[in-house]
């Protein structure tokens, strides 16, 4: 088993909403459990620990954004 897994910051193409994952393949959105592919269209940001994901996924929905 590999040790490190990077954490990614991916949005759900059904409700846009933005999570972490460190699954490689597929990841299911916990607010309307669509399962997304994990890819070029849902990867936003990828990290290699989980405090700096995590600070970038909080910068990202606090952000200059669209609006609800
Ligand atoms: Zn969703």
């Amino acid at each position: 088993m590999t040790a490190i897994r990077p954490v990614k910051v991916v949005r759900c193409l059904r409700c846009h909403n933005l999570q972490l994952t460190t699954a490689s393949r597929f990841f299911t959105c916990f607010r309307c459990r669509t399962r997304n592919r994990v890819g070029p269209e849902t990867v936003l940001k990828m990290f290699k620990d989980i405090n700096s994901a995590h600070a970038a996924l909080v910068r990202l929905k606090a952000g200059p954004g669209r609006p609800p």
